[in-house]
């Protein structure tokens, strides 16, 4: 059994992806070809957002969008601990420095009376810096509160900008993710919910004059053409062949939201009174299911379950061992054990349960028996 069925997933689109990568292999444009264009079209129709800058990878899109924002040393950018380093480390490559705000003990997302702390409490604590963003990220495929947390940056004059690394296909209050922030950075690692087979990533937003910024950052921060060049930037570009698979995989990905919402269902009905507790969806919100996890009672617990778990061939994953105040790379922040007590208590507990499109209700319901079996 897999963590993540890539394999099925190909057996229904092979033929598609190879007839583009043909197709971009007869007309030669590796780099910024036509399939970009089409790919950020379509992907801004779905989401519902006027401009789609598509980019080398989940990090490059974080990074790119900083250095629209014209983030710099003595900026302050407020972030949840509980997520994958990037989301982070784009901050501290900036010189600005990453402030972290506890999260939520029930979606595991940045908590917003946490975060609204965090933003009051700065002057004190560090008076030399100055607020600049928030950096909400929807953790697992399930979006934050963008109620509030749009209402708090409105209050304190911020950008947000959404980690949607994971969410990309899930959706708040009917608006879908990539569009509930003042910019949205997505990711197409193959893992993701849409992934290609290399590295990828896209920024979203409706602000006209962060897209041209962006566009420009992306390709060195070129002005009137490739050789003049008016801001520092990098090389942030797609490949014509990372899109051209994306547009294949992209003509299922609807039904494949679909097919993640069943089997995590599933897992939700099958797993109440068992002790272990399942992830909370809050009213109006559709996860897409990026992670299936769950927590367990304490951390014996869990290594009891994965263990037993493992022993019968199923895997599971840590979705995150460590929060990011406690990593080496953040000791210069100033933060300790203690710091966030409800993302190191999740941290303690959390694992993830295989989950893709193409988990059969056989395997399903074996993975199920062998988590709930009381040996
Ligand atoms: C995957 C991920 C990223 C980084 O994306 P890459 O494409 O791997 O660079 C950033 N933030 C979060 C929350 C992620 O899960």
């Amino acid at each position: 059994m897999q963590f993540i069925d890539l394999e099925a997933q190909q057996r229904r689109v092979r033929n598609r992806i190879e007839e583009n990568i043909g197709a971009v292999l007869d007309h030669g444009k590796y780099i910024m070809g036509p399939e970009i264009a089409e790919l950020e079209q379509r992907l801004g129709e779905y989401v519902g957002v006027k401009n789609v800058i598509c980019c080398a990878s989940g990090t490059d899109a974080l990074l790119m969008g900083l250095m629209a924002y014209g983030v710099k040393p003595g900026d302050a950018v407020f972030t949840t601990p509980f997520t994958f380093i990037a989301t982070a480390e784009v901050i501290r490559l900036l010189g600005a420095t990453p402030v972290f705000a506890d999260i939520d003990p029930k979606t595991c997302n940045i908590d917003p009376g946490a975060l609204e702390a965090e933003i009051i409490g700065l002057e004190t604590r560090h008076p030399n810096l100055t607020p600049r963003g928030i950096i909400p990220v929807d953790l697992f495929g399930l979006p934050a509160d963008y109620g509030e947390i749009n209402r708090i940056a409105r209050t304190h004059g911020l950008f947000v900008m959404e980690d949607a690394a994971q969410s990309f296909g899930a959706k708040y209050h009917g608006q879908k993710a990539c569009g509930l922030g003042d910019c949205a950075c997505t990711s197409f690692f193959p893992a993701k919910p849409l992934g290609c087979y290399g590295d990828g990533g896209a920024i979203f937003t409706d602000n006209g004059n962060l897209a041209q910024w962006l566009q420009s950052i992306r390709i060195h921060g070129q002005g009137k053409n490739k050789y003049d060049n008016i801001r520092i930037g990098l090389n942030g570009r797609m490949d014509t062949l990372q899109a051209a698979i994306l547009l294949a995989k992209f003509s299922i990905f609807p039904e494949e939201v679909d097919l993640r919402q069943e089997v995590a269902l599933r897992y939700t009905a099958a797993l109440e009174g068992s002790g272990l507790i399942p992830p909370t969806v809050p009213p109006n919100l559709k996860s897409v299911w990026a992670q299936y996890s769950v927590l367990a009672e304490d951390g014996d617990h869990r290594n009891r379950l994965q263990a037993r778990l493992k022993d019968a061939g199923i895997p599971t994953a840590i979705y995150y061992p460590k929060p990011l105040h406690l990593q080496e790379a953040f000791s210069g922040l100033g933060y300790e054990k203690g710091s966030f007590p409800v993302s190191e208590a999740c941290a303690a507990r959390i694992f993830s349960l295989p989950m893709h499109p193409y988990l059969d209700q056989t395997d399903q319901d074996r993975i199920i028996d062998v988590l709930i079996s009381n040996p």
